[in-house]
């Protein structure tokens, strides 16, 4: 990877053309050299070190630059005090001190040089950098954000006619390079080769960059010295996401570089053409970026997906009951599996299967039509058949109705989506503020929606919205489950429960009520059941069918049933369950992964296909599962007792304190009333109160019966606005910077 632009290096001789891209196929398919490990990343780790950072000079136990590289603000004062250094030294390379501590991510040094009188824009090294540009290249957020704040320039170019928007983007981190695009830089602004930091982005293959720069206004359509557009060099290194959000955000398909080749010429030599084609057809556009023609419109396809599990399921149950059974039920599959393509295939017609399918109402079609045809044969045989269990029936009703009122209920509430900013003076305040306080990463802030992120909701890939208390995402309610319709889902899926039990029961009173009446005759010779329920069958296939079908529900359901009663008493959520082997406990501060959490996460993203949206927090367990079996048990939720580390998180979950749990009976209180028993409003829930919630929520409502004075009622809001629940204008009441610096 000789010509690779994403390791630039401090003593290297400027590098980084980026070249003909046809020289780079062979480096397409290596690792970015620019994905740094995390930990060494994080800002805060003091083993942080790379032979190229450290001083050359041997008597380093007087030496300032030594000092400044380990952040040793001791060392660092004794020296300045003594005189014996001053913060505007520069070594043999003309290097100052606080380019070796911003290099080192010693922020609390770079906050004493800067108090010393260092010189913030100084420039030194070889690529006569300035200190922002040395801590841009490595991504580290808090040292940009201390040097921003005493006015370092982000324009100012090095050597190599990169600004520290460029160097941002080259260090892959995404959350630098969110707080940079808030600075007064220009986002179009090229480096000596007319390359913009979005190209640089589609060139690494960082998706999330891409899409972050283009939200901020990059252009996807300028060109470089060599004539090569963004698109172009996204096509160079193969990402389909990246090809695709520059195709969706404008980006020429047409537009030729210097030797005259379109991006998709390019594709074709550089043997890129399937990620290329995907990227197309994900984008709804055909290979020569014609828009594709669906057979009818979205709202058309929605609704006859819905619908089309009611025709087929019945053409199934009437399949048995004409066709002997073994005919029957090869028919009976093959409709099934008929059903299923002429959704997937021809209907949706998408290449990322999963994905669309989730994205479609057809599951929600199954659960519709199974409650379809079982009402319609308990209406038409067991209602007049089993008069004698009327109490039963009444029951069956009600659950019946409560079922499909709590399923509408379940798809059509908002499952509790998490507001966004209303200005960019408010994103801006945001990010400051987050940065301010040193927690600007993944887990307080949503790239895909620009938004602060509350604890314990997560962003959806299939609705592409953050959701408070985020459960899970249930392709057969087709909504997200979240704190606003979780009790809708618990209730749907008990009376579902209860349900079937029912019409299992008043099934079996039915055949009860008929065994006396079976004519030996209709026996089939070739029945393999025996001979009782053979007759049985024969009599009613149909509902012998339905029953078998709704039986067979009762799998997921009960499993489901069981492990959403648990987690309400445990006040966890699915996906904090599901996440506990990983990263800890839930998304409060409590626990033993306080350090992950509130620590300098950097982000990193894969470079790869597989980092997009998915792959945006790094965090995150991936909800898509790829392949059959994969999807079955995420569809079933059995996923999370075969992924990663449950039963190791399970266990250590026993021991984390969880600052929401109340107790069993609290805890069901609190997810029945959502959120009132805690005192809080998910969606503007940004922090665990330092006494705890219940605490907090005991002194706000001291603070209403006393009605005080001013001093009270500050506190009283500082308090509120603590776990984001401003009272008057409350609409935005959680994104007031709790402090100002
Ligand atoms: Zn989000
Ligand atoms: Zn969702």
């Amino acid at each position: 990877m000789s010509a690779a632009p994403a390791t630039p290096l401090y003593s290297s001789p400027p590098l980084s053309k980026m070249d003909d891209p046809t020289t780079l196929v062979s480096s397409k398919s290596e690792p970015s050299a620019s994905a740094i490990n995390p930990e060494l990343a994080s800002a805060a780790n003091p083993t942080f070190s790379q032979g190229l950072q450290t001083v050359r000079e041997p008597d380093s136990e007087d030496n300032i630059f030594v000092a400044a590289q380990r952040g040793d603000v001791d060392a660092l004062r004794s020296l300045i005090e003594s005189g014996k250094a001053k913060a505007t030294d520069r070594d043999s390379q003309n290097i100052t001190p606080l380019h070796w501590a911003a290099i080192n991510a010693q922020v609390a040094a770079c906050r004493f040089l800067l108090s010393q009188g260092a010189e913030v824009d100084a420039l030194g090294g070889d690529l006569v950098a300035t200190p922002l540009q040395w801590a841009a290249r490595n991504g580290y957020l808090y040292v940009i954000h201390l040097l921003i704040a005493h006015n370092a320039d982000p324009n100012i170019a090095d050597a190599q006619g990169y600004n520290t928007l460029h160097l941002v983007t080259h260090s892959s981190n995404v959350m630098p390079l969110l707080y940079l695009l808030h600075q007064p830089i220009n986002v179009d602004s090229r480096d000596s080769q007319g390359h913009t930091s979005l190209m640089w982005a589609a060139y690494q293959g960082d998706a999330l960059s891409v899409d972050l720069l283009l939200r901020h206004g990059a252009n996807p359509n300028t060109k470089d010295d060599a004539g090569l557009a963004p698109l172009h060099w996204a096509v160079v290194r193969g990402n389909r996401i990246c090809i695709r959000k520059l195709v969706e955000a404008g980006a020429d398909l047409s537009a030729k570089d210097g030797e005259g080749r379109t991006a998709r010429d390019m594709a074709v030599e550089l043997k890129s053409l399937g990620a290329w084609k995907r990227a197309l057809e994900e984008g709804g556009l055909t290979e020569d970026g014609i828009k594709k023609k669906k057979p009818l419109s979205e709202r058309n396809i929605k609704i006859t997906i819905f619908m089309l599990p009611t025709v087929f399921l019945w053409l199934m149950f009437m399949t048995l009951t004409i066709l002997p059974w073994f005919t029957g039920v090869i028919l009976a599959m093959a409709l099934f599996f008929a059903m299923h393509h002429i959704v997937t295939r021809i209907l949706l017609d998408k290449s990322n299967y999963t994905d669309s399918v989730t994205q479609s109402p057809y599951f929600a079609g199954i659960i519709f039509a199974s409650m379809v045809w079982v009402g319609y044969a308990w209406g038409s045989r067991l209602l007049r058949q089993t008069q004698s269990h009327a109490f039963t029936h009444l029951i069956f009703a009600l659950t019946v109705g409560l079922c499909a009122y709590n399923f509408f209920r379940a798809i059509s509430l908002d499952p509790g989506i998490c507001p966004k900013p209303a200005s960019d003076a408010e994103l801006k305040s945001i990010v400051e503020e987050l940065a301010t306080e040193g927690r600007l990463n993944g887990q307080t802030f949503c790239i895909q929606c620009m938004a602060r992120k509350p604890l314990r909701s997560k962003h959806c890939r299939v609705c592409d919205r953050c959701i408070a208390r985020h459960d899970h995402h249930c392709p057969w309610v087709w909504n997200c489950i979240g704190v606003n319709n979780h009790r809708q889902f618990l209730l749907f899926v008990f009376t579902l429960v209860v349900g079937i039990a029912l019409f299992d029961y008043l099934t079996f009173a039915y055949f009860a009520t008929l065994s006396a009446s079976i004519d030996p005759a209709r026996i089939s010779p070739s029945c393999i059941l025996p001979e009782d329920l053979c007759a049985l069958t024969a009599s009613d296939t149909f509902l012998v069918s339905v029953a078998c079908w709704s039986t067979l529900q009762l799998s997921w359901t009960l499993v489901l049933l069981a492990s959403q009663l648990w987690q309400v008493a445990r006040q966890m959520t699915t996906l904090e369950v599901s996440n506990l082997g990983r990263y800890g406990f839930m998304g409060g501060r409590g626990g033993a992964s306080l350090g992950q959490q509130m620590g300098h996460q950097h982000h990193q993203h894969s470079p790869s296909d597989e980092g997009g949206a998915g792959g945006a927090h790094g965090h995150n367990h991936k909800h898509s599962c790829c392949g059959g079996g994969g999807f079955i048990m995420n569809l079933l939720g059995f996923d999370r007792f075969t992924k990663g580390k449950a039963a190791d998180g399970l266990a250590r979950a026993a021991k984390a304190p969880n600052p929401f749990d109340l107790g069993v009976l609290g805890n069901c209180k609190d997810f029945w009333t959502s959120g009132r028993e805690l005192g809080v409003e998910y969606e503007r829930l940004y922090d665990v109160p330092p006494e705890g919630f219940l605490e907090a929520k005991r002194r706000r409502e001291e603070g209403e019966d006393g009605g005080g004075g001013g001093g009270r009622k500050s506190l009283r809001k500082s308090l509120l606005m603590g776990i984001g629940l401003g009272r008057s204008g409350s609409s935005r009441g959680g994104y007031e910077p709790l402090s100002q610096v």
